[in-house]
């Protein structure tokens, strides 16, 4: 046991000793991960915040329900937390390291079936490894008739995840959440939950009927630690007859509001039905471009900058990425109503005839048709050194809403050198803006800058009424503040009734007994 350098809190090193050997006799030797070297992805984090505050005491692999069952009872027995993760990938929001430190990581990723497709309903059952390449993989073979809404961060990441967090995706189902459908759970008496129509001896509705009776539960299991789920039901979108992507150029920084306000309508209307994101060119750039390669001036890259590096290439600041989907009949006619809406607004309609072969384009066409591609990576080039955090604010989905967060957002940030990445993700009534904070972690004193960054961007948000959809593990308590109080309390209540002893992710969204 001399490889530990961390145990769990108030856990001797006499008692996790005999835990490690209980949980191998449960997992086998190799599934039990307690040496540096085979706990290190577990550990190695991209969130400004040093490895150590995040630093597990181990790993647990289970390949079962049942295994997940008897994990619990130990972990319960010695009060030791355990911190589930599917995939494990969560870029940006903490990898696969726990919120806190001193806790088993408990992996599901072999836990990977595809339980059940259902081609008349488009429904899926999926244990939580299962990765998105995965399921495309499987559509594929089989020539059905689905597309999956795969997120940015494309391949290697999972459905379960992605939607336990809330994720986004760029389909008309890329609310992820919303498209999922009953869940297995595990408590942490070790009972199993199904919710929905799930409890019912023999249902065949439990990945099609949501509700099932009395309150729904759905929602306690997602960004919480609530419970550790199992399975996850999903609904897919039928393949339409006719896709038509476009993209609306705007050349002004400013244009944002406008830009907003069009696509908002849209949404509103059903006319545009998937997420629509509005991009930021400096975002598009860095999937292709260092940083230091483009870039040499002290501080933030500015506006101005900007448009100048922009203007010869033909390049928009600000550029509508939306698709129509539907019979040929309905992309026409909705095909005009987008022009007329976009007639006198200063931006300019592109599609596939003026922008096939750009490869920002290509990525976006794609994306919009849930493939996935890996192009967002290139990201992690921009400044290099392995540090982001994502910072997702949510707001009305209206015009000035965006130009007041584009102009606070990018004042702070530039404060600290650091550069405004990101978009506008429209909803019909709702919007999010997303922004990669990137930084070298690698120097200590940009982790510290970032940190102090992240923290002012939740904070001076916050403060004008703006909450975060999701954050990362350096940041759950500070979130968890804004939303009151009371939420924080009940949430608290609910985490004392099932999980009286804390063993489950405590921290997770700031929850804890
Ligand atoms: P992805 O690899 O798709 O990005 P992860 O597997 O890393 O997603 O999951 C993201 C986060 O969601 C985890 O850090 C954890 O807090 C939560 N989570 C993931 N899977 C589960 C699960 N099966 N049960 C409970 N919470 C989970």
């Amino acid at each position: 046991m001399n490889e530990i350098t961390v145990l769990p809190p108030n856990v001797s090193k006499a008692e996790f000793a005999r835990a490690i050997a209980e949980y191998r006799k449960i997992l086998g030797n190799h599934n039990v991960i307690v040496d540096m070297e085979r706990l290190a992805p577990y550990k190695k984090i991209m969130v400004p915040n040093p490895e150590q505050q995040h630093a597990p005491a181990g790993a647990l692999i289970a390949e079962s329900v049942e295994q997940v069952q008897a994990v619990l009872a130990v972990c319960s027995k010695y009060r030791i937390p355990v911190w589930p993760i599917s995939t494990g990938k969560n870029f940006g929001y903490g990898t696969a390291a726990p919120a806190v430190p001193g806790q088993m990581v408990l992996d599901l990723k072999r836990m990977n079936k595809i339980l059940e497709f259902d081609p008349v309903l488009g429904t899926v059952l999926l244990e939580p490894g299962v990765t998105y390449q995965q399921l495309q993989t499987y559509i594929d073979e089989r020539n059905l008739p689905f597309w999956i809404a795969g997120p940015g961060a494309g391949s290697l990441v999972g459905p379960v995840g992605q939607s336990l967090e809330r994720g986004i995706g760029y389909t008309p189902y890329g609310d992820h959440f919303a498209h999922s459908c009953g869940m297995e759970v595990v408590l942490a008496s070790g009972e199993v939950l199904r919710t929905g129509s799930g409890g019912i001896t023999n249902t065949k509705a439990w990945q099609s009927h949501k509700y099932g009776y009395g309150p729904v539960l759905d929602g306690l299991f997602s960004q919480s630690n609530f419970g550790i789920v199992t399975k996850l039901g999903l609904w897919l979108m039928p393949a339409p007859a006719t896709y038509k992507p476009f993209l609306v150029a705007f050349a002004n920084h400013e244009d944002i509001g406008k830009a907003v306000e069009i696509t908002q309508q849209l949404r509103l209307k059903g006319v545009i039905q998937n997420t629509a994101v509005i991009g930021h060119a400096l975002y598009a750039l860095a999937w292709f471009a260092r940083r230091a390669d483009i870039y040499t001036e002290p501080g933030s890259v500015t506006d101005e900058w900007l448009t100048n590096f922009l203007k010869p290439k033909r390049l928009p600041v600000w550029g509508v990425n939306a698709a129509l989907y539907g019979s040929e009949e309905r992309v026409a006619a909705d095909w005009k109503t987008v022009i007329e809406a976009f007639k006198d607004s200063g931006g300019m309609l592109l599609t596939q005839e003026q922008l096939g072969g750009d490869p920002a384009w290509e990525h976006g066409k794609g994306l919009m048709a849930g493939r996935l591609d890996m192009v967002e990576y290139g990201l992690y080039n921009w400044r290099g050194g392995g540090g982001s955090a994502w910072f997702a604010p949510v707001m009305q989905a209206r015009g000035f809403e965006a130009l007041k967060t584009m102009r606070l957002g990018k004042s702070i940030l530039a404060e600290y050198g650091f550069d405004f990445m990101g978009g506008y993700m429209v909803n019909p009534r709702d919007m999010t803006l997303v922004i990669d904070l990137l930084f070298d972690r690698s120097n200590p004193a940009e982790l510290q800058k970032a940190h102090e960054c992240f923290g002012r961007l939740i904070r001076e948000f916050g403060a004008q009424g703006y909450g975060v959809y999701r954050t990362n593990i350096a940041f759950m308590e500070q979130v968890a503040d804004i939303y009151g109080p009371v939420k924080k309390i009940v949430n608290q209540r609910i985490k004392r009734a099932l999980d009286p002893k804390g063993i489950i992710a405590p921290g997770k969204s700031g929850i804890r007994i």
